[in-house]
Parts: structure tokens; C-alpha cells; sequence
């Protein structure tokens, strides 16, 4: 049953007549030439046509705590439309919040009307423009209300700061500052409602804690773990969203650990129990986010599919070893293991298909390159996915899973002449065990170690 939300509890009444917090350049010592070309010509712009227009949310927040902003958003007073009606480079977007985006050269700024935090009060003339479902979480909300109504629809008090380039004063309704400074993660009214209206803002709350070095306060946090299950109502694309945030945000190796700490993975990597509870899955996962993180922070770039096949690997290692223990050829053992691991995935968040693919290339290519003899050294090297694979294989014998020496061989093979090439090409099938018998197709495999020789070159096909 979809019911009308009526958000009483965050109208301006039960909070009081809220009056911002204004706080001058001297207090906080942003100038206004630290926002970007493109939002300042936006809220110029708008302030000329008499329009209130302000930077908002991260952007405010990262500068108030020295960080360089990802991207620059805008609030106003003015509508969709008439912002439209001022940039010639610009078009709406969005269903659930209509916003318009702005573009400037390769620069696009996000500018959102002020919405209202009361339906109530705007329910007469905006009907059904705010809706919910069961739960209370919020389907549409496209109710436009006052600057001081947007500040309290946003989710944490750090977020809800707003700059006005020409004044550089920053504008503060619920305390963000304050909770800046004292480095707290405080959602705006009452957390548990919050949370209905939103699920997401759990997600939110584990990467603005583990990214920013905030401590989440103890009424946000305390009622995730009972509300962890609302995740499940939530859009697929949007949660996989925030996973990718998440997962990208260069704190990677915080966030995983403290999003099961919450109770918030099973909706999310319902797999990752069981990977992190044997030692070697657990410095496998931990190891990737870290390298993960280091590449991120160096700017460099990383794949989300590289990023959920280390997340998902050791699942599908036990699987594959396990049909492989019961005498089931190799490579199928394997690609059934994939298949598996990627269903149950999928139960709870379905992965798309264009990481799916990657993670399946990566993993396929593991027993690959444990063939060190014969040409299959050769044709793995020019796998278009080979980069990838080979960074797998080194993780996984970091981790301890597989001996460094496979690693390290194959370090050496890349940078390696002809010559020496062919010196490194080992005479036995697998990795150091002598084994030099020939094995037939489909003939039993010797027991440990993955599969080798003939099974592996069919992953090629
Ligand atoms: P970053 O971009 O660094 O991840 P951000 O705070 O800018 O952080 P965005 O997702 O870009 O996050 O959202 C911009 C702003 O919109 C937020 O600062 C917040 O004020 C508001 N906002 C975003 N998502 C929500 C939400 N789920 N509930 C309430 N407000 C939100
Ligand atoms: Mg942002």
C-alpha cells in the first residue's frame, strides 16, 4: 500500500523557528576562489536574476575540513524550470528529485531547488507530489519549500551547510559545523524515521564515518542493525550505487569491515560472511581493499569488476575445490563455482553484467596461469585481460593462498627476453609439484593446487 508521508516530526514547528547559523569568511576562512568555475558562475547568475543560490552539501563540508571537493552542487530558490531558463548548456534530470544540471566547459554542476522537509505544509497545492510506501521510505519528492525546510531534508548535519559565494559566509541550520569540529556523524531529526525514508543513509553513514574519520553519534547509530533489513526495499541500481561509492571511496578497507560491524552487508555482499571468517579469505579481502584504497588515493584508476571478483573469490574458490574434490573436471568445476557465486550474489544485489564479465574473465584466467609450460605461458600473456589476472594472482599469493614464487615467475616471464623465455618455460605440467606424466583429456586430476595442462587451455575457447 502506498500511503501519502506526512512528516510532521521534521516541520519547522517541532524544531522551532530555525535560525541559521552564519558564519563569516574570518570564522572560517573560505574564500570564495575555492569553488569552482562553473558553480560560482551558477549561483552569479542566479543571484543576478534575484535568486537565492548557494554551494551546498559535500562540497561545503570538504572544504570546511581542508579536502579538495569531488564536484560542486547548487541550491535555490528557483525552479526546475526558470533554471533552466538561465544556462544555455543545461537539462533536468531525475525522476525521484528533479535536478538540472548545469555544464561549464567539461565542468557540470548539480543545482537542486529548495525542498521542503514538510509535506504537510505544501500538501495542498503540491497533492501527491511527496509519496511513500509501507515502510516510510520515500518514493518521489518533488515538494519545493524554503532554504531552512531543505537544510532539514538532508541527511547529516555536515551535509546541510550551505556557502554563498558573495558574501563567502557560510549558512549552518543543524549544527554542522559544530559536529565538524568535534569530528561527529549526526543525521538531522529522528534517526530511526530518517533511515524509513531513506535506507540508503546507513550506507551513507559507514562511508561519511570511514572516509571523513567521523565518529557516527550513538543515536544515529544505534538503530541500523534493527533497520538493516530495509535495504532490501530499496532500488537495486541505487544500492549498487552506493556500493560503488563505497567500495571506491578510497577507504574501502574501513567501510567493508564496519558495513558487516552494522550488520548492513547481508543486504549488500551477502557472501562476505563466510569469506571473512577463515583467515585467508579475510587477508585475501582486506589486502585488495588496501591496494584498492592506495590506488585510489594515488589517483589511479580501478575496476569495480577486479573489485567484486577479489570481494566474491573465496566463495568460489571453496566451490570449485569442493566439485573439483568429487572428481568433477576442472574447468567446469570452475565455471559452475562462477555461476553459483554469482547467483547467490544476486539474491541480494544483483551485479551488473558488465562487471559480472570482468570478474568471470579474472577468475577464469586463474588456473590459466598455473600453466608454466609450453605455449599457454605465451597466449595468457596476450589475454586482454592478462593486466588484471596477473594482479589477481599476485594478491592471491600475497595473501598466502598460492606460493609467492608463482608470482614472482611471472614478473620475471613479462619483463623477460626470448630467451630467457623459453629458459623459464617449465618441463612438468604444474607449479613445481614433478609431476611429468601427460595427462589425458578428461583423465583424472592429481588432488590440490587447481587445475592445470589441458583443462586450463579450454578456458581459452
Ligand atoms: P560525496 O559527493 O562526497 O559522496 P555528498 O555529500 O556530496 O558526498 P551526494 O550524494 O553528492 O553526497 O549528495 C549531495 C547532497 O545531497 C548531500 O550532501 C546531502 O545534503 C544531500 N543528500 C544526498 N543523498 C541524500 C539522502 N539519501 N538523504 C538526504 N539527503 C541526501
Ligand atoms: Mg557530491
Amino acid at each position: 500500500m502506498i500511503t501519502r508521508f506526512l512528516g510532521k516530526m521534521f516541520s519547522g514547528r517541532l524544531f522551532g523557528p530555525a535560525q541559521p547559523g552564519i558564519i563569516p569568511l574570518g570564522a572560517h576562512g573560505i574564500g570564495r576562489n575555492a569553488i569552482s568555475q562553473c558553480a560560482s558562475r551558477v549561483t552569479q547568475t542566479l543571484q543576478r536574476e534575484g535568486f537565492a543560490a548557494f554551494v551546498v552539501g559535500g562540497a561545503v563540508r570538504d572544504l570546511l575540513l581542508g579536502r579538495r571537493p569531488k564536484d560542486f552542487d547548487v541550491a535555490t530558490d528557483a525552479t526546475p524550470e526558470e533554471v533552466r531558463g538561465l544556462f544555455r548548456r543545461s537539462r533536468a534530470i531525475g525522476r525521484r528529485f528533479r535536478i538540472v544540471h548545469v555544464m561549464c566547459g567539461p565542468e557540470t554542476v548539480e543545482v537542486s531547488t529548495f525542498r521542503g522537509a514538510n509535506a504537510g505544509a505544501n500538501a495542498g497545492e503540491e497533492g501527491g507530489a511527496r509519496v511513500a510506501d509501507e515502510h516510510g521510505r520515500i518514493l518521489r519528492d518533488n515538494v519545493f519549500g524554503n532554504q531552512e525546510q531543505d537544510a532539514t531534508r538532508r541527511d547529516f548535519t555536515i551535509n546541510a551547510l550551505f556557502y554563498d559565494p558573495a558574501t563567502q559566509e557560510v549558512w549552518d541550520y543543524h549544527g554542522g559545523v559544530a559536529d565538524l569540529k568535534r569530528r561527529r556523524l549526526r543525521l538531522i531529526g529522528d534517526p530511526e524515521s530518517r533511515y524509513r525514508e531513506d535506507p540508503i543513509r546507513m550506507l551513507r553513514a559507514v562511508r561519511f564515518s570511514a572516509s571523513l574519520g567521523l565518529e557516527i553519534d550513538p543515536a544515529t547509530r544505534k538503530p541500523v542493525r534493527r533497520l538493516a533489513d530495509l535495504l532490501a526495499n530499496v532500488p537495486p541500481a541505487r544500492v549498487l550505487d552506493e556500493m560503488l561509492k563505497l567500495l571506491l571511496s578510497g577507504h574501502a578497507a574501513q567501510c567493508v569491515p564496519q558495513l558487516r560491524k552494522e550488520g548492513l552487508h547481508h543486504g549488500v555482499l551477502p557472501l562476505l560472511d563466510v569469506t571473512l571468517e577463515q583467515p585467508l579469505g579475510q587477508r585475501f579481502v582486506m589486502l585488495a581493499l588496501r591496494k584498492t584504497d592506495e590506488r585510489i588515493l594515488a589517483g589511479k584508476p580501478v575496476s569495480p569488476g577486479f573489485l567484486f571478483a577479489t570481494l566474491l573469490w573465496h566463495e568460489a574458490l571453496a566451490k570449485w575445490k569442493a566439485y573439483e574434490g568429487k572428481g568433477e573436471h576442472p574447468v567446469p568445476a570452475l565455471y559452475r563455482a562462477m555461476d553459483e557465486v554469482v547467483r547467490a550474489q544476486a539474491e541480494k544485489l544483483a551485479i551488473p553484467h558488465r562487471f559480472t564479465a570482468d570478474m568471470k574473465e579474472i577468475w577464469a584466467l586463474q588456473p590459466r596461469l598455473l600453466q608454466r609450460s609450453g605455449k599457454r605461458p605465451y597466449r595468457a600473456l596476450e589475454h586482454p585481460r592478462f593486466r588484471a589476472g596477473y594482479d589477481f594472482l599476485l594478491l592471491r599469493c600475497e595473501s598466502g593462498e598460492l606460493d609467492k614464487e608463482i608470482g614472482g615467475w611471472w614478473e620475471r616471464f613479462q619483463r623477460a627476453g626470448e630467451a630467457e623465455r623459453s629458459q623459464m618455460l617449465l618441463k612438468d605440467a604444474g607449479p613445481g609439484r614433478g609431476r611429468r606424466r601427460r595427462r589425458r583429456r578428461g583423465g583424472r586430476r592429481d588432488e590440490g593446487g587447481g587445475m592445470r595442462d589441458e583443462g586450463a587451455s579450454k578456458v581459452e575457447g
